[in-house]
Formats: structure tokens, sequence, C-alpha cells
């Protein structure tokens, strides 16, 4: 695996970091402190879209198709030399930019989690029309996707959300629960059922466009950490969206491929989450060792130690996601490996955060530092995505059908 990062992702590194320092971790700071997600017409949007953020990967009618499949670990042909390198890229900017503020990573403009669906089921009008708008956005713009409901999480199999069919239209009735930025979103793809006794073959995906009427009651979620970003619970009643909206349309569904559609994007994103455990998990680490540094503590073999697990632990976990995003580039199936990454990188973060409240001792108790934060922050990176238990119940499923060598 070839570990070298490309001139242009290191340039983008580069202007990141100036940018986490003067813009990403105070605009991270007051959305904690004042409890509430960055508005959407905060200048710091604003900011990103003059510096070429908030794109969409999709290129000019012919988007990198190729890396969606690639990520979705299908097997397809690509040019190589043109390609590789892509999804690890990727991983490489999000660490960074989670490295100074998660939360107001996940609020950047963009079509978010609603672009892995769009990338790898979309027709070509679709992708033309949903993700068009993101290629040279005139303000900024975002996507959502809404998997989750009151009482479907982790079994998302059990999603109740009703689509049926009405002409030409689809009638979707439902709730949903935690879906980014929802509220300030162009569009959202949601997922329902048109039949809930055929379990996952009956799963739909669709993408409801701001204003639609029947969605609504936005509720933006309190959150113990990641305030920067909204988390939004919301209805559907009677909501009526065009056919054209279906992702894919219904011939993709004809071959049976749905929910594999929404497991195929999981796959994509689980990296991608575990290495935004793995920047929060480093944010820790040097918040930790300045601290022992500035109070005396290096002398103590214990606390050293500690200290060098902790590195350790999150260098193997960020192999782990970079390997699972190499395979992708690679056209190989990653689905063990995103879920190895997801099962372990926010497990070690979480650690990692531990830590620095035990070496801060009452400083990191009072509130008031970052140590404090980043520990309410990280915790949510083992829920979203999978849990971290789902993914062992993955990997374990996987291991005892793996044949004998
Ligand atoms: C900050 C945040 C952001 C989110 N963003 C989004 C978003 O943008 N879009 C979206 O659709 N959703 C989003 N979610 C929802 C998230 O995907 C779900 O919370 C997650 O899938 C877990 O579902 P649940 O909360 O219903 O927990 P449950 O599924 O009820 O699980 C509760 C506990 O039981 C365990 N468990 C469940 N099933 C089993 C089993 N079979 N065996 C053993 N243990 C099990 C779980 O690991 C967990 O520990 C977000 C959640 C959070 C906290």
């Amino acid at each position: 695996m070839n570990l070298a990062i490309d001139a242009a992702t290191g340039k983008r590194l580069e202007g990141i970091r100036k940018m986490g320092e003067s813009q990403i971790r105070p605009v991270g700071l007051e959305a904690d402190r004042l409890g509430r997600p960055t508005p959407p017409d905060h200048p710091f949007f604003e900011l990103l879209l003059k510096i070429g953020m908030g794109r969409s990967r999709w290129v000019d009618g012919e988007e990198l198709e190729t890396r969606a499949k690639v990520s979705a670990g299908d097997s397809v042909k690509e040019d190589a030399s043109r390609r590789v390198g892509t999804s690890r890229n990727m991983l490489c900017i999000a660490e960074e930019m989670s490295y100074w503020d998660r939360g107001v990573a996940v609020s950047f403009p963009g079509p978010g989690l609603g672009e892995p669906p769009l990338l790898s089921m979309g027709t070509p009008d679709q992708k033309r029309r949903f993700l068009g708008p993101f290629l040279e956005p005139d303000r900024p713009r975002w996507g959502s996707f809404a998997m989750t409901e009151p009482g479907a999480g982790s079994d998302v199999a059990g999603i109740e959300a009703l689509a049926r069919k009405d002409g030409d239209d689809w009638i979707l009735n439902g709730d949903k629960s935690f879906a980014a930025n929802a509220s300030r979103a162009d569009w959202i793809v949601v997922w329902a059922t048109i039949d809930r006794s055929l379990g996952r073959e009956g799963h739909r995906a669709f993408v409801v466009e701001r204003g639609t009427p029947g969605l609504g009651d936005f509720f933006v979620e309190r959150k113990m950490g990641l305030k920067a970003y909204e988390s939004t619970s919301f209805t559907l009643r009677d909501c009526r969206v065009p056919a054209a909206n279906l992702i894919g349309g219904e011939e993709h569904y004809a071959r049976r491929a749905g929910f594999k559609g929404a497991m195929r994007s999981f796959n994509a994103t689980r990296p991608l989450v575990a290495i935004m455990a793995v920047g929060i998990g480093r944010a820790a680490l040097d918040e930790a060792l300045a601290f022992a540094r500035e109070n005396d503590l290096l002398g103590d073999p214990r606390v050293r130690d500690r200290l060098e697990r902790t590195r350790r632990r999150l260098r193997a976990a960020r192999l782990l996601c970079w390997r699972a995003a190499w395979l992708a580039d690679h056209s190989r199936p990653n689905i063990l490996e995103a879920s190895m990454s997801k099962a372990v990188a926010p497990a070690v973060a979480l650690e990692a955060t531990s830590l620095g409240m035990e070496l801060l001792g009452e400083v990191g108790g009072r509130g008031d530092h970052l140590i404090e934060k980043l520990f309410r922050d990280v915790k949510a990176m083992d829920i979203v995505e999978g849990t971290g238990q789902i993914q062992r119940i993955l990997m374990a499923r996987k291991l005892v059908q793996l044949p004998r060598d």
C-alpha cells in the first residue's frame, strides 16, 4: 500500500491546518458554548464557498462514477493511473478537518451523506439535477441523508416510513430522526419501504426536495457533543414526490438492488467516519501531551507509557481506515475492512479523550477546556454509520463464513 500523499492533497492539508486554527476550531467552540448549530447564514460558510469547498465530487456530467462504484466495492474496470488514491485523499482531508472540529466539518456545505447513494445508484438525470447545483454553488447548499427512524436505527431493515405509488408520483408517510443538516438542505435522500413485510427488498430511496408539501416538523435535536452541525428529526405526511425522484428509477429496484445500494453507501462512508474519529483522538492526544509537558508529568513512566500507547493505537487505526480506502481505490471489496475501521477507530479515539480527561483531572472536569469538549464529541463516532457493536457482529458473521486456509 502506497502511503504517500499526492502533492495536491498535501497542499489542501496545509490549507486546512491554517484554516483549522483560525476558523474551524473557533467556530466549533462558539457553537459548543452557545449550545446550537452554526446558523446557515454564518459568514464562515460563504468563506468556505470562496475557497472552493462545499462542492460535489460528481464532475461535469461524467462524475467520478468509477470512484463511487469502487468505494462501493464493485469490481469495475477503471483507469487506475488517473483514479487511484482518490478515497484515501478524502480520508486525509476528513481527518485533518476533524482534528480541528468534527462538528464543524459535518456542518460544511455540500451534498454530504446524500451524495454516495446518488453517485452509486442515481440516474444521469438525477445526478445532473441534484448534484449539478453543487458543482459551482452560488450560495452555501446542503444535502442530507435520512435513514434512521425513532424505531429503526441499527436495524435499518426495519424502517417503517411508507412509500405508496399514486399515478406518476409517490406518497411518503413516516418519521425520520437525527438526519445531518436536514432542515437547511436543498434535498434529503429519504429511505422508505413500499411494503413493511418485504423487509430489505421493499426499500426505496427518494430525493425529497425542500418545500415539498408534507415535509416538515423539523426539530433540531439537542446533543451532548458535535454541536456545530444540526441533527434533525422531521416528518413526512402525505408527502408527494415525483417518480423521477426515485433514486435509480424502478428498474434499479427490480434488480433487488435497493438495500444493497444503502449498504454500499455505508461501505464508502464508514472508513470516512472512522478516520474522523482518529482526527478527534489526535487532537485529544495533543492536548494531553501539552498538559503533561506544562505540568511536569512527563517524568512519570506511567504517563509516558499511556501517551505512547495512545499514539500507537491511533496510528494503527488510521492504517485500517487507509487500507479500507486503498481497497476501494483498487476496485476490491472492502466490506470487512470498512467495518474493521469503524469498529476500531472510534474506540481508540474514545480512549484518547479519556486519557486526556484523566491526566487533566479537575482542569478537564471544569468544563471549559478543549479536552472536555473532545470527550463529549467523540462518543457519537461510535454510534453513527453503524455502532461499534453492529460492526463487530458483521465481522464475526463474515469470519465464520470464511473457508479454511
Ligand atoms: C450525532 C448523530 C448523528 C447522526 N446522523 C445521522 C444521519 O445523518 N442520518 C441518519 O439516518 N441517521 C443518523 N444518526 C442515527 C444513527 O445512525 C443511529 O443512532 C444508529 O444507527 C444507532 O441506532 P439507534 O440510536 O436507534 O440505536 P439502537 O439501534 O436502538 O441500538 C441501541 C444499542 O443496542 C445495540 N444493538 C442494536 N442491535 C443490536 C444487535 N442485534 N445485537 C447487539 N447489539 C445491538 C447498539 O449497538 C446500541 O449500542 C445519527 C446519530 C447520532 C447520535
